[in-house]
């Protein structure tokens, strides 16, 4: 991890009190008070009747953001003379609540375990209208969804062919898949997350797909829809997505030719701003490149335009969510590398276990006092958890009021997306509630863990009667 005291796309804000629109939620204010609300609700009774750390969620903003990426690929899909099938990508952030939500608004929905799978039915998402992923996909997954009718099973390996046939045909059922290729499409995104490469473990490679799609076809049990695309996450360059295109409907015309090919799922990853100076380009932006390169190929090659369908997921729930913690221990750490530049690390109440995404993927994000405001000058600041890392890191660069103080509760913004989902409890500490706000009042829609959660499944401390 390079360590320089701040990189070029941090600027000192000329007012730390403010409040920038481009990565909070959309509801979230700091009121005259100085304090901060989201939907009507104050953070500090947010604190009160909840704890910190806690994972907030602007329902609304998550629904209008939901509604509106749908609406825009139905929009671009039918520019061009097709339709679209918008995916909520589960992994993100699901709870049976979140998969409530998508059911109602009309999306789709994607799994990758039968856990995710379990939590979109209890949502009431109908199984037809889940997509199930998954690398490693165990027979008893299969089974069990296939046996729930899922809508569409994307085949990853050639191995899963034979499975997901097996499965269906036990059941005597016929199975909708897709296969996932490999375009080899480079996304300009951090390396971890760029999953089209071909040196990773996701899908089958371009030149192996037409004998893998022609062995499907062989199953009287699978019906083919077409092949599966993703190249990446938290992308902000459309001319992925344009490549993408251009290999997939090459592929697809390839399989045209020898039986029907009714869909074209391109996948999510469309990028969100996680700090201010972000600007992750509109999903508009990105469903009008998509859909006139599908034109523009599908014309090239003479085929009809397939049904589209896209998976977004951190572009619909990343900003709705934030996390809110109170701030302990604060040391100002003297650099000198840097000319004894001082930068104030705030220790707050969670860290690793609540928002893994900083270490793990060096992930920047963005916080500011919700308590309070303050009339203070802005300070070199970094976020840190209270696990035994140096690595803790929640905000790696970033500006706070110097006057920063225990007891001061932080938000960082846009952790609606792939915290809760990557929580873990490390040094033991309980994973935080899940709270819903809207229009004035919030609710827990996943209640933090007590003490007794961490040792329910702990056989020695159950035998001896503890807790
Ligand atoms: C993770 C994932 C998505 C969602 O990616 P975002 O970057 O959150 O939009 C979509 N499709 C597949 C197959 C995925 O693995």
């Amino acid at each position: 991890m390079d360590d320089q005291l701040k990189p070029s796309w941090l600027h000192e804000p000329s007012d730390v009190n403010a409040v920038d629109q481009n990565v909070w939620p959309r509801h979230l204010v700091r009121s005259s008070s100085g304090e901060i609300e989201i939907a009507g609700v104050a953070a500090r009774s947010l604190v009160a009747e909840f704890g910190t750390p806690l994972y907030v969620i602007d329902e609304d903003d998550f629904r209008a953001r939901a509604t509106g990426v749908k609406t825009v690929f139905e929009r671009a899909a039918a520019s061009i003379g097709t339709s679209a099938k918008v995916y909520y990508a589960g992994k993100v952030f699901l709870t049976s609540e979140i998969a409530h939500w998508v059911n109602e608004l009309g999306l789709n929905i994607d799994v990758a375990s039968g856990g995710e799978f379990a939590a979109a039915i209890a949502g009431s998402i109908p199984a037809e209208r889940i997509g199930y992923h998954g690398n490693n996909k165990s027979t008893r997954e299969i089974a069990r969804a296939v046996s729930a009718g899922v809508g569409a099973i994307v085949i990853d390996s050639e191995a899963e062919i034979e499975r997901v046939a097996a499965a269906a045909a036990a059941q005597d059922k016929v199975q909708k898949v897709r296969l996932r290729v490999n375009t080899g499409v480079h996304a300009n995104t951090h390396d971890y997350l760029a999953t089209a490469r071909e040196d990773q473990k996701f899908g089958v490679s371009m030149t192996d797909a037409p004998a893998l799609v022609a062995r499907i076809r062989e199953f009287n049990h699978l019906e083919f829809l077409g092949v599966h695309s993703h190249i990446g996450s938290q992308i902000y360059s459309r001319d992925g997505f344009v490549e993408a295109v251009r290999r997939t409907v090459a592929l697809h015309t390839e399989l045209s030719k020898h039986g029907p090919v009714p869909e074209l799922n391109l996948g999510g990853g469309f990028g969100v701003n996680y700090k201010p100076g972000d600007e992750a380009p509109s999903v508009t932006d990105f469903a009008e490149d998509i859909a006139i390169a599908v034109k523009v190929e599908c014309h090239k090659h003479q085929i009809s335009v397939p049904v589209l369908a896209f998976e977004p997921g951190r572009y619909i729930a990343a900003n709705p969510g934030i996390t809110l913690y109170t701030a302990g221990t604060i040391k100002d750490v003297t650099l000198a590398d840097h000319h004894d530049a001082v930068r104030k690390y705030v220790s707050v109440d969670g860290g690793m276990s609540d928002n893994a995404r900083t270490a793990l993927y060096a992930a920047d994000y963005h916080a500011i006092i919700a308590s309070r405001a303050s009339q203070a000058s802005p300070a070199l600041a970094r976020v840190v958890g209270k696990h035994c890392e140096s690595g803790d890191i929640l905000v790696r660069y970033d500006y706070l009021p110097a006057d920063v103080t225990s007891g001061d509760i932080l938000a960082v913004a846009a952790t609606g997306a792939y915290c809760y989902s990557l929580s873990s409890n490390y040094n033991m500490l309980t994973k935080p509630a899940v709270v819903a706000v809207r229009s004035g009042s919030a609710r827990a829609i996943v209640r933090a863990e007590t003490e007794a959660d961490l040792f329910a499944r702990d056989v020695r401390y159950q035998a001896n009667g503890n807790g």
